[in-house]
């Protein structure tokens, strides 16, 4: 069962081809098929949800958990030198694929990845009105 619209469920369900790396009874975790760095994986719930906030919690402690697993694995096998975890929630934050995952990319010195921002100085006010905001005190 899933959501015969999702190619993550088909994946889940073996309806589509996948290579899988990890696997508990909550989780699966196959390799990315555009992958970013060497051994760039993904996590995700066997159970269909389709982002971060829906995700049910023991699903989303499972994944992370994996998630960890597998950064392990990146730095003991793969010989990474570190590595990042990346969620996307909603189109606006690049999420293309609606079933929740959690990228995993092992990383290495010098390899081309960059930051998608530019670190530069805050705006105090604006930081501490949308901690107001944020935390709703
Ligand atoms: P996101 O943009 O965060 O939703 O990530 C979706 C990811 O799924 C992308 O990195 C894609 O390369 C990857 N992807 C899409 N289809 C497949 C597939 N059939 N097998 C493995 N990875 C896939
Ligand atoms: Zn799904």
């Amino acid at each position: 069962m899933g959501d015969p619209n999702c190619i993550f469920c088909k994946i889940v369900a073996g309806e589509l081809p996948a290579t899988i790396v990890d696997e508990d009874e909550r989780t699966i975790a196959f390799m990315d098929i555009a992958p970013a760095t060497r051994g760039h994986a993904l996590v995700i719930p066997r159970v269909h949800s389709g982002d971060l906030l829906s995700v049910d919690p023991q699903d989303l402690s499972a994944v992370a958990l994996a998630a960890r697993r597998l950064a392990g694995s990146a730095k003991e096998r793969l010989g990474a030198d570190g590595v990042n975890l990346l969620n996307s929630c909603g189109s606006a934050a690049w999420q293309t694929v609606f079933h929740f995952h959690v990228h995993v990319i092992p990383r290495y010195e010098g390899d081309p990845l960059r930051l998608p921002w530019v670190p530069g100085e805050g705006d105090p006010e604006q930081i501490a009105t949308a901690a107001q905001e944020l935390s709703g005190r």
